[in-house]
């Protein structure tokens, strides 16, 4: 259902460097991992894994992408991968999803598939405890290894599907980059190869061509099964040989060829833009050979590279504190491309007119890395933070969850990567780590940072592209860069306490427990309550959150933009370090902490890991009473911003998601799209003043923790760093402001963009009656209703890609919900699906959703339960959501009873009486053409 790697993926892993000797073995694989290859060329990789427990997932990873599809088949192999899903031997038509559905299993969020040039992954997580499902589970495996039905009418329904799937990802991006394609990636296979593939060929193939298609890669030899879960591993292994044995491969075998993005030495230059582009953006592309990361030297060169990209980000990012920052966002680093290459690659992204001083300021960094090299400081950080990473996971170990390892095994199987598992993986890291040194990271640096193989990109909207300088220009720049005078890098840091002032403790006043929900609940001194939940769900996580009443709901519209961005505020550090100085000193430490100011409250969110937590509250305790300003960054912050929003007005999807904001807002300041003007009424002092006002009262705040938490360390430090947080008796309750939408039956269109594409948006809102029941009622009507347009919009009519149905409660200051249906479509088509989505709503109405609807709802509500529970951020969400609303803790004790309650009948009234169509708003964007 999803692409994958059509744009460019910037976030790479960060894979390294042909040092590798060649008599080198590659890494053993993991020993807890069970695998094999049948006679038939099938392999599989079985462990056991009991988090989640009672689940197992399935993997099935074929070596066949878009890469070996012929000029007839552009666009089959994804169109095969929605095929699996619709017939085969043992599921016909709609069956196997139908089934799965009725097993708990979510369409879409867990059942997937994706296609990319070089591969196509099925997944499929199940219930492990009924042996009916895991048996179906490996048919299903089976059947999409080569057992796909291939009926043609069912061909001709999916095409809607899938034209609607490609009309989604249509716009400037794309356009684009059909521009730039075959020049970044050397006219090779890849530029011709985009998995989604062209209009002509997804219209008119023949049911023989995919068949073709079919036949020729879905084979033993190019897949592999991955089986990761709650199971018996000798038993699944007899199964998968049972059952896989009898694959077999076309005859005759055509070579399944490793395609390659050939390396010319060339360097060149494409300029491109578009009318919906809002940013300019230069990128300068060093292409090089991949690296293999299947040997131990392999495993230290990827090392290696990982701290040579976090050294150089981190100076990127101090380079963007200064008053004046010379260009709007800016970065270089080391990652993945394509088709067995990967790059060094600097953009920036900068103002009209401000290219050269952009792209010059992100090259002088590299040049100063070429020049100078890091620094002995630098390097020691980099390495502290990756030991800390990996000394992280190897305490998770007996809790790593089924989707990392099949990840691993994923990537061993798909692009032979090493997976020797995380005790080996950190003894390398371990042994490696004191071996690299300065001159191995110079290596590095003149291995990547070269005059060839060299791509230089621009992008940018269409009215600047008479400003777009030309090769020779930008060429000359970088020139220019490289002649300049330049001092080392001077690495910066402080060796001060981080609070200027030492809390004075105070004092638990009052405990209680509550045994049934595993809770504690503390009273301090200062007026603030503390609710702890220890849990044995991870080893090494504790997750925290407050609130209190107030937020921006204290403060008028004058004020109002200083109040909504006083957040920024911690952004310029704590107690007595600058962000830069900070970002050093917590070197090596796994937290975070954030405060925010929301409309109606204040608080934190944040996490650590156990032994770095009082870092994290010491950190909470800086950011609440030793804020700091500081005037040039939050210039940088101003400039920058005021940059970024200059062309919102372009991009069509922003100008719907900002009309419809405003709108369902009723125009209300608070509601309108960020503006110059108002981006000049934040006022630093202000909003200084504004933030340590909301944090100057710590009565009445309610913090959450839950994770693992031992009681015994944790009370003395609540009592240094919270129970010391300064308050006074009196507690501000928010003030409401009843910002509703319009009342009514209204109709909106929005014209923007150029493209023959449509997005609808139906709101109905209104009053709630507000309990845990009546919100499992409203959940139940959204399910059931998106079942409802997923069968009728697109299996039935093809006219979309994915219909959505989403609800939202608030209990604040009055009840109120709204439910929105969502889809994507062709213009021409949008008044027929709203018009059958109405039809689908008042089906609903008269007669309630199909029993087999209701069934799909329970049974896959009830599995998402049971894995939800045990997780420390279902319990965060849960405690801290109730106790700001003031809803009761036990509500989780009568989930089966309430559950047990939907049923058709009470889908129905919930349907009369929140899809009554009194408020109702629909809206849609529609080309200005
Ligand atoms: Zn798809």
């Amino acid at each position: 259902m999803q692409i994958k790697n059509i744009y460019l993926a910037v976030a790479g892993t960060l894979l390294l460097a042909g040092h590798a000797l060649a008599q080198e073995k590659p890494l053993p694989l993991d020993t807890a991992v069970r695998t094999g290859k049948l006679p038939n060329g099938f392999t599989y990789y079985i462990r056991h894994n009991e988090e989640p427990k009672n689940r197992v997932v399935f993997y099935l990873a074929n070596k066949v992408g878009s890469i070996l599809e012929t000029d007839e088949q552009r666009g089959l192999a994804h169109f095969m991968e929605h095929m699996s899903f619709n017939g085969t031997k043992h599921f016909p038509k709609n069956e196997l999803v139908n089934y799965l559905q009725k097993s708990g299993v979510r369409f879409g969020a867990d059942l997937n598939a994706y296609t990319s040039f070089d591969e196509t992954v099925y997944q499929l997580p199940l219930p492990a405890d009924k042996p009916e499902i895991l048996q179906n589970g490996i048919q299903i495996m089976r059947d999409w290894a080569q057992e796909a039905t291939l009926d043609p009418a069912e061909i001709d329904k999916e095409r809607g599907v899938i034209l609607e799937e490609k009309r989604l990802g249509k716009g400037a991006q794309e356009r684009m980059r059909s521009q730039y394609f075959p020049t970044l990636l050397n006219q090779s296979r890849y530029a011709s190869r985009l998995p989604i593939g062209t209009e002509d060929i997804l219209k008119s193939f023949k049911t023989e061509t995919i068949r073709e298609f079919y036949h020729t890669w879905y084979r033993p030899d190019l897949q592999a099964l991955i089986v990761v879960g709650d199971i018996d591993v000798n038993q699944m292994e007899q199964t998968i040989k049972a059952k896989f044995g009898d694959l077999k491969n076309s005859a005759p075998e055509k070579e399944r060829v490793k395609y390659t993005i050939p390396l010319t030495g060339q360097n060149n230059f494409q300029a491109v833009t578009d009318p919906e582009m809002t940013a300019i953006v230069a990128q300068v592309i060093i292409k090089h050979k991949g690296n293999d990361l299947s040997t131990a030297s392999d495993y230290r060169a990827a090392i290696t590279i990982g701290l040579f990209n976090s050294m150089l980000g981190a100076r990127y990012a101090e380079l963007l504190r200064q008053a004046e920052p010379p260009y709007i966002q800016g970065g270089a680093y080391i990652g993945d491309l394509l088709g067995g290459l990967n790059n060094f690659s600097a953009s920036v992204s900068v103002k009209p007119q401000g290219m050269e001083k952009g792209l010059k300021a992100v090259w002088l960094e590299i040049e100063r890395v070429k020049r100078f090299g890091f620094t002995a400081t630098e390097l020691a950080r980099a390495k502290q933070s990756y030991l800390s990473r990996m000394e992280s996971s190897l305490k998770e170990k007996n809790k790593t969850n089924s989707d990392s390892y099949v990840n691993e095994y994923l990537a061993y199987f798909l692009k032979d990567e090493a997976a020797p598992g995380i005790d080996a993986e950190y003894e390398m890291v371990k042994l490696a780590l004191p071996q690299i040194d300065l001159a191995e990271l110079g290596k590095v640096t003149q291995a990547y940072i070269r005059d060839d193989n060299r791509t230089i990109l621009l992008m940018a909207p269409e009215k600047d592209k008479a400003g777009l300088p030309v090769e020779a220009t930008v060429t000359a720049w970088l020139k220019a860069v490289e002649a300049e005078v330049l001092k080392p890098y001077n690495d910066q840091v402080s060796t001060l306490a981080l609070l200027a002032k030492a809390p004075t403790p105070g004092k638990i006043i009052k405990e209680v427990k509550d045994e049934h929900l595993g809770i504690t609940t503390l009273i301090l001194s200062n007026g603030v309550k503390v609710v702890l939940k220890p849990t044995d769900f991870k080893n090494n996580e504790i997750l925290f959150s407050s609130f209190s009443t107030g937020g921006t709901s204290l403060y008028n519209d004058a004020d109002y933009q200083s109040a909504a961005n006083s957040t920024i505020i911690p952004a310029f550090g704590a107690g007595n370090y600058n962000t830069t100085e900070l970002g050093k000193f917590l070197t090596g430490k796994q937290l975070a902490v954030q405060p925010y100011i929301g409309e109606r409250s204040q608080g934190i969110n944040g996490g650590a890991i156990p032994q770095d937590l009082e870092m994290a509250l010491q950190l909470v305790y800086a950011y609440l009473t030793e804020p700091r300003k500081d005037a040039n960054q939050f210039q940088s912050i101003i400039q920058r911003s005021k940059a970024a929003i200059a062309n919102r007005g372009s991009d069509p999807g922003t100008v719907f998601k900002d009309s419809v904001s405003a709108f369902l807002g009723n125009y209300n300041i608070r509601r309108t799209p960020p503006t110059l003007a108002k981006l000049d009424q934040i006022n630093l002092d202000r909003a200084y003043q504004i933030y340590q006002e909301r944090f100057a009262n710590a009565a009445g705040t309610v913090y959450t923790f839950v994770g693992a938490i031992d009681m015994k360390i944790v009370k003395p430090l609540l009592e240094k760093y919270i129970a010391s947080l300064p308050s006074k008796s009196s507690v501000q309750q928010a003030k409401d402001l009843f910002i509703y939408p319009p009342k009514g039956r209204i109709a909106k269109n929005i014209y923007k963009g150029t493209e023959q594409k449509a997005t609808v948006q139906l709101y109905f809102t209104g009053e709630f009656t507000y309990t845990a029941k009546q919100k499992l009622q409203l959940d139940a009507l959204k399910e059931t209703l998106q079942f409802r347009l997923l069968e009728r919009l697109r299996e039935d009519e093809g006219g979309v890609y994915t219909p959505g149905a989403y609800a939202g409660v608030s209990k604040v200051p009055s009840p109120r919900y709204n439910l929105v249906i969502t889809f994507g479509c062709a213009p021409q088509n949008v008044d027929k699906l709203i018009a059958s989505s109405l039809d689908e709503v008042n089906k609903l109405k008269s007669q309630g959703p199909p029993q087999v609807n209701v069934d799909k709802y329970k049974a896959e509500k009830q599995r998402s339960h049971e894995t939800a529970v045990k997780t420390n951020k279902f319990w965060l969400a849960y405690l801290s959501g109730n106790l700001q609303n003031n809803d009761p803790l036990t509500g989780l004790d009568s989930f089966d009873t309430d559950l047990q309650s939907v049923t058709t009948d009470s889908i129905k009234l919930t349907a009369q009486k929140y899809l009554s169509g009194k408020n109702y708003i629909r809206f849609v964007l529609l080309p200005n053409l």
